[in-house]
């Protein structure tokens, strides 16, 4: 299988890729491809373990379509550290957070395409792709306080970042809720900041019709999951909320 195509309709797909992260030191990440019309963007792409097959394989997937945006979720290396390989090999402009545009040029961001590295602002945004507007939703905290996630209309797909993460290297449907939780909760409970961006963010998804949630790493969502796990976060307990055992000095 060199990739799964989650939604086709005349003129619109969503894809995700094939797992090029395999291996066992780096975490599994799953990158994903919208193609509107013409217009293409790739959602966290990766660092530079997969960069180049990550790139050919996505203009193969394009065919005449032209890669114009690179969503970046957030600042972690597994996300942004390939971004300058990208910007130099495309004339695609990359978006993320206001509070990270500084940072990203610490992995080496050539002068040719610093002014393609663009600030999403605090309350999110628009992106427009081939005629289509993608919301740029605020999931801040959930994990990093500069984070975004993509809802595309057409699929009715929410591109949910680290925030579903699955460690079991699948990058499959999830189809038991139950059986997947151990899968999620302990990623969940360390790295998400606590119940009350949660809760937040659960009350800000509720209003949007969804048909699949699809994290950066392991399993997505579909149908009924997809309330399964929103009603799943606004209940955890996580990150802050579990403070009470952590200052300890250590023995
Ligand atoms: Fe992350």
């Amino acid at each position: 299988m060199s990739h799964q195509t989650l939604f086709e309709t005349t003129g619109h797909k969503n894809i995700l890729l094939e797992d090029f992260n395999k291996g066992p030191l780096a975490v599994q990440a799953n990158q994903h491809v919208i193609v509107h019309g013409q217009a293409a963007m790739i959602l966290d792409p990766g660092g530079h373990k997969v960069y180049s097959r990550v790139l050919s394989a996505t203009l193969q997937l394009l065919g005449s379509a032209k890669l114009e945006t690179i969503f970046l979720s957030h600042q972690d290396p597994d996300i942004i550290a390939a971004t300058n390989g990208w910007l130099m090999t495309t004339d695609a402009k990359a978006y993320i957070s206001a509070l990270w545009t500084r940072f990203v040029p610490h992995f080496g961001l050539d002068q040719l395409v610093e002014n393609r590295l663009l600030p999403i602002p605090d309350e999110g945004m628009k992106l427009h792709l081939g005629g289509l507007d993608l919301l740029v939703l605020p999931a801040h905290f959930l994990h990093s306080p500069g984070n975004f996630q993509i809802y595309d209309p057409a699929s009715k797909i929410l591109y949910s970042g680290d925030l579903g993460a699955s460690v079991d290297g699948q990058n499959i449907e999830a189809t038991d809720f139950e059986e997947h939780v151990p899968r999620m909760k302990g990623f969940h409970e360390r790295y998400m900041c606590n119940n009350r961006a949660m809760r937040g963010w659960a009350h800000m998804v509720r209003q949007l019709d969804i048909a699949l949630i699809a994290p950066q790493h392991g399993r997505f969502f579909r149908g009924a999951m997809v309330g399964k796990f929103i009603d799943w976060c606004e209940k955890l307990a996580c990150g802050t909320d579990l403070l009470d055992n952590v200052y300890r000095v250590p023995a």
